[in-house]
């Protein structure tokens, strides 16, 4: 006897017969390979992650492909793009729809327009960019609903790229608007989303648009980053270690209450350590502090105690006169930092007992670095809980970085490669993670 078994969503016991018959068609291919390699079967699983597709179980033959994509990317002031990754990552789902033949219309927005159009978040920054990336011209239409961008995506052939201006230059993308999501939806006869970085957002493109179309499914990104995360939060291999750093404890605290229930070993790093250590009596001179989050931290720590799970705090930090690069530093213990004093990385006795602590883990959660890594004067830190995490990604661990200081980081270290995922999606991996439904994931279900 098999079971397959899906820790998401509610649990309930389903024969495999004739329910598995009707809902065989919706199940992400690889999943029915396995399932039907299997005798005798049990399946006991939440529909949702069953009926959610990916560009792999569509053939887009024909179709137009209306794909929200995150083109939110870095620009200098010639409006030249600095970081491609978003766009990069994004390139496998797009030539995947073409090389069935079909044709795509990519929507995004870019930066945080106030109020209409800005020609500094114009998306046409993007398509020198798309195009080299995607080896594909890239036709673009100044107003996502204008009647030039319906007369472009009604006459796109097989094979042929559309891009859409800044949806945000709309307002009503933000408000989740329903006609205005109607409107978007005309453009495509098949919904693909592959932007998980706002899929914690019930946004006009990213959620309500889905309601229009019959066929809907997940890029690539999507995907992967939906299976790296179920990877650490569902089937952690023990021990499980979980890095939290970053500035502060307020943005964090759902997701470390949540954690405390997964993992052996909690590594508290950054500028949040300080708000633990006044806690507990330190004088932590004037590093940076949370006063209302005192008590919260006292609890953290009762929590983890309570929960089995080691806690651990940095016991020295490199302090610095000043918040600044070419500030005087020292190594001082964290309980007692000079007066006019700021703790801005961890210190050397910290670094070793998290590295030893990271390398003997199986599965690594990274969030938030340990100092201010963008200067180097306190990179020490983060460089070395970043070593450490390849250094036991190399022995077999899984390791998932998550947040966008901590990919910076990995990035700026070189180690993107040698860590086992970098995530896109700062915000919507934390809500992932706090156990909330991201409305841009239910869409596609
Ligand atoms: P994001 O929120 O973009 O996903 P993150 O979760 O990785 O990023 P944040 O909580 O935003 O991290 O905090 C990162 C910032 O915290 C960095 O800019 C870093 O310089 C700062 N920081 C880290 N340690 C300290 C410290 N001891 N004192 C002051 N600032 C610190």
């Amino acid at each position: 006897m098999s079971v397959i078994v899906f820790l998401c969503g509610s649990l309930r016991p389903l024969r495999f017969n004739a329910f598995y018959r009707k809902v065989r068609k919706g199940i992400h291919a690889e999943v029915r390979r396995e399932i039907e390699s299997k005798e005798n079967l049990i399946i006991l699983a939440p529909l949702n992650f069953l009926f959610m597709k990916t560009v792999n179980d569509i053939n887009f033959k024909g179709k137009r492909a209306l794909i929200r994509v995150d083109f939110n990317v870095p620009l200098d002031k010639s409006f030249n793009v600095t970081d491609d990754n978003r766009i990069r990552a994004t390139i496998p789902t797009l030539k995947k729809i073409l090389a069935d033949g079909g044709s795509l219309i990519l929507m995004s927005h870019l930066g945080r327009p106030k109020e209409g159009p800005e020609g500094k978040y114009s998306l046409k920054h993007t398509i020198k960019t798309t195009e080299q990336l995607l080896g594909v011209p890239v036709k673009f239409a100044s107003d996502c609903i204008g009647e030039e961008a319906f007369e472009l995506s009604a006459a796109l052939k097989p094979g042929e790229v559309l891009l859409l201006e800044n949806l945000r230059f709309y307002n009503q993308e933000e408000k989740g608007d329903l006609a205005f999501a109607e409107k978007l939806s005309k453009h495509g006869d098949i919904y693909v989303n592959d932007a998980f970085g706002t899929a914690h957002r019930a946004h006009a493109s990213t959620t309500i648009v889905a309601q229009f179309f019959k066929e809907k499914c997940a890029g690539y990104v999507m995907a992967a980053e939906l299976d790296n995360a179920k990877k650490v939060i569902e089937k952690a291999a023990k021990p499980f270690t979980a890095i939290m750093g970053g500035a502060k404890i307020s943005d964090k605290i759902l997701i470390i209450e949540k954690l405390l229930d997964k993992v052996d070993h909690l590594i508290i790093g950054g500028g949040m350590s300080y708000t633990f250590f006044k806690a507990l009596g330190g004088q932590i001179g004037k590093s940076l502090v949370e006063e209302d989050k005192l008590g919260l931290a006292k609890e953290l720590i009762q929590k983890a105690k309570s929960k089995g799970v080691e806690l651990h705090l940095p016991m020295d930090s490199i302090i610095a006169d000043a918040f600044d690069a070419n500030a005087n530093t020292d190594i001082s213990l964290n309980n007692g930092i000079k007066a006019d004093w700021m703790g801005l990385d961890i210190g050397p006795q910290a670094r070793e007992v998290f590295a030893k602590v990271i390398e003997d883990s199986k599965t690594i959660l990274w969030n938030g670095p340990m100092g201010v890594f963008e200067m180097e004067k306190f990179e020490k830190g983060t460089k070395a809980v970043a070593e450490a995490v390849v250094r036991a990604t190399g022995k077999g661990a899984f390791s998932l970085i998550g947040g966008g200081d901590s990919a910076a980081a990995v990035a700026k270290f070189g180690f993107e490669e040698k860590v086992s995922y970098v995530s896109t999606g700062g915000g919507a991996l934390l809500e992932y993670f706090e156990g909330k439904v991201l409305p841009g994931v239910k869409a596609l279900e």
